[in-house]
This record gives C-alpha cells, sequence and structure tokens, in this order.
C-alpha cells in the first residue's frame, strides 16, 4: 500500500512536471509567483508576496514550488516567500535550483529579495536566476552573485575545515 500511494504521487508530480517543461519561461515562472502572492498571509504589512522557485537536475526541470509571505503577531517569527518556497522544494528532495520569481503588488519598482533571502539563495548557488517582477508581470533577470557579491558559502566553510587544525568540534 505504501508503495502504491508513493509511486501515485510520483506520477502525479511527473505530470505536473510535464506541464511545466512544456511551457518553462520567465514568464510562466513570475505568474506562478503571483498566484503565490494571492495566498500571502500579511495582515501586519498589508504587503504581499510570491515566490516560485524551479528546481532543476541537470537539463531537467523536476519541481516547481511557490510560497508566500506569512507574517506573525509576534512580528519577528515572520517568513519570507522566497525562504519558504525553497524550504519547501528542500523539504521535498531538491538543492539544486534553475530559477525563481519573486513578485508583490509594487507597480513602479522590481521587488527585490531582503539580505536574508539572497544568503539563503546564495547556498544553492550563485549563479540561480533570480527574477525581481512588477505586479504587471515584467521582470529583471539578475543572478545571486549580482545580489550578493563576495558572499559567504558552503565550499568557505569546507575550507574552514581543512585549515583549523585545533578545533573541538
Ligand atoms: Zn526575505
Amino acid at each position: 500500500t505504501h508503495t502504491h500511494t508513493h509511486t501515485h504521487t510520483h506520477t502525479h508530480t511527473l505530470t505536473c512536471d510535464l506541464n511545466i517543461m512544456n511551457s518553462w519561461s520567465p514568464e510562466a515562472l513570475v505568474r506562478k509567483s503571483q498566484e503565490a502572492r494571492n495566498q500571502a498571509y500579511c495582515p501586519y504589512s498589508k504587503f504581499r508576496v510570491g515566490a516560485a522557485v524551479l528546481a532543476s537536475n541537470g537539463t531537467v526541470f523536476d519541481a516547481l514550488k511557490k510560497c508566500c509571505n506569512v507574517e506573525n503577531a509576534c512580528y519577528t517569527a515572520g517568513l519570507c516567500a522566497e525562504r519558504t518556497a525553497i524550504s519547501k522544494a528542500v523539504s521535498e528532495g531538491h538543492t539544486s535550483f534553475k530559477a525563481i520569481a519573486i513578485t508583490s503588488d509594487l507597480e513602479d519598482r522590481f521587488t527585490s529579495p531582503c539580505g536574508a533571502c539572497r544568503q539563503f539563495m546564495r547556498e544553492f548557488g550563485s549563479q540561480l536566476d533570480v527574477h525581481l517582477s512588477k505586479s504587471d508581470g515584467s521582470y529583471k533577470l539578475m543572478t545571486v552573485e549580482e545580489l550578493l557579491p563576495y558572499s559567504f558559502g558552503p565550499e568557505d566553510l569546507r575550507t574552514g575545515e581543512n585549515t583549523v587544525g585545533n578545533s573541538k568540534l
């Protein structure tokens, strides 16, 4: 029973992914982020944000996850859309990403990720394509490298392991 359930789920996912693969475009990814934005839980800021991230395995696009911002009465406990969307993907086994789209209700400027989200994205690669969009769907394409130059990442931590001989960790 467990195996059957798993297989069914997997098949469903592949079907969805085929749709994504057939229609994948920055514009489509932006539209997905707009869908996520419509679910935003932001009673305090009233600033709706949506993010959609496309996971890739080499040249195969194998998942699309989207999420909105989720605020909290304890303001600092709130979550950004970008980090939540990536966390959804990672929690389902995806750690390689092709692109992410971010949107809000801003009409006159591109929605830009906060510093914490830039660092969060950088964990999975500096070359990730980031589509900063306006509410009309127009977007500006930047890489994580451009958004967060001279960054600190997993490679730096591994270097530390090799050179800190007296670490007690
Ligand atoms: Zn953020």
